[in-house]
């Protein structure tokens, strides 16, 4: 039998800057844990909307002030 056809996929655990961490199976070879920046409970697309929309209405208000609108 060949080796290394197919990933040697395994559960490992992922680790997020936020703090929250969740199992996955991945290809990963180095020990059994990641480390990630952003998951789908921190990422932007998810906790940004809120923060984007109130910075576009200050910009609103900006132009309204200036006179840019
Ligand atoms: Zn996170």
């Amino acid at each position: 039998m060949k080796k290394g056809i197919h990933p040697d996929y395994h559960p490992v655990k992922v680790i997020c800057a936020c703090g929250n961490t969740f199992e996955t199976r991945s290809a990963y070879p180095k020990g059994d844990e990641i480390h990630v920046a952003v998951c789908s409970n921190c990422h932007p697309f998810y906790t940004g909307k809120q923060r984007v929309r109130s910075i576009a209405g200050r910009g609103e208000k900006f132009k309204k002030k200036y006179g840019l609108s």
